[in-house]
């Protein structure tokens, strides 16, 4: 009888210990993502570009620097990659310029920022951090938003900076058939792409960032979910969520919000909120992803589309990369 119970101890402690505590967790965008399609070369550069980036945040998160910081670093890797579309791999707009998105939030002090509609900042998840530390405000728009990042000495690039050569074919594709498509109907998974990151740091705190390009072909100032706080960013002290997808549609579930109320007002648990929240896109008519990283380090990254880039990295610094 004795040994039983040694071996239930045992089971339970191995069980407890081997609870995998995640600490950041980082998206690459949802949509027609499909591993099989792609060509190893392909594969092996969204593979090292998710790698980079869960690295640059841990080594935040190890230094014992902020969620801010770890979330900031993440999403500078993706911005500076033309792999995705944020900063550098952004999407085109319908008149063929690059206008990018990005919101940041600090969970303990629900402190945020946000930039909308910028076609020169290098890199926007930079302007939103400004934004949240260094003005009394939460978003700022297009050219005042230019003129705030410049003076706090941001890197300001030409519109140019932004080509990149897939952004472009797909703009492309998607001006073809426009003749045919009514705007309202025009979701092709393949104009996703955002990327995001959560980050929870050794004293506890969460921290929650999004960056993007928009949807492909965008129109008349079209703003969508990521700089919107509640929408596309959420954090407070008890977790972190990033979205990705058909922006608006998240903007009117208050998507990343929908997952936080959950589990402040009913103790839906984590997976069950996401989950909730993106049956709740889907019913309106939407589609996408989302990822969510709670005070405990548990996480999930769920969508509703063919696929999602999404990575995580644990305390003990074990690497999960999926797509
Ligand atoms: N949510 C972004 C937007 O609507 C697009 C994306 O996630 O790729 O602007």
């Amino acid at each position: 009888m004795k040994h039983v119970f040694i071996c239930i101890f045992l089971l339970f402690t191995w069980i407890t210990f081997a609870q995998d505590k995640y600490v950041l967790v980082i998206h690459g965008g949802a949509g027609s993502v499909n591993k099989a399609n792609m060509s190893v070369e392909n594969q092996q550069a969204y593979q090292d570009a998710l790698t980079s980036s869960l690295l640059a945040g841990y080594e935040e998160i190890l230094k014992g620097n902020s969620a801010v910081d770890a979330v900031e670093k993440s999403i500078i890797i993706l911005e500076n990659s033309p792999l995705f579309n944020a900063g550098k791999g952004a999407v085109f707009t319908h008149e063929g310029l690059n206008e990018l998105d990005a919101s940041v939030m600090f969970g303990k002090t629900q402190s945020a920022g946000a930039v909308a509609g910028v076609k020169s900042i290098k890199n926007p998840i930079l302007a939103a951090r400004a934004v949240m530390e260094k003005s009394p405000h939460v978003l700022l728009s297009r050219e005042g938003a230019e003129q705030f990042a410049a003076e706090q000495g941001l890197e300001i690039v030409e519109n140019s900076y932004f080509f990149s050569q897939p952004a472009y074919d797909a703009w492309q594709r998607v001006q073809k058939s426009e003749k045919e498509k009514s705007m309202k109907s025009e979701n092709s998974d393949n104009k996703f792409g955002t990327v995001g990151a959560v980050a929870l740091d050794f004293d506890g705190n969460l921290a929650a960032g999004t960056s993007t390009g928009g949807m492909t072909n965008k129109r008349w100032g079209r703003i969508g979910d990521s700089p919107v706080i509640g929408a596309g960013t959420y954090a407070n002290e008890q977790v972190g969520i990033s979205s990705t997808g058909w922006g608006e549609f998240y903007i009117r579930v208050v998507a990343a919000y929908d997952v936080a109320a959950q589990i402040k007002y009913s103790k839906t648990s984590l997976s069950e909120a996401v989950k909730n929240t993106l049956a709740s896109i889907k019913e309106l008519g939407g589609n996408g992803g989302m990822i969510a990283l709670d005070k405990n380090g548990e996480m999930t990254a769920q969508y509703n589309t063919q696929g999602m880039f999404r990575a995580a990295i644990t305390e003990n610094g074990k690497i999960l990369i999926e797509f």
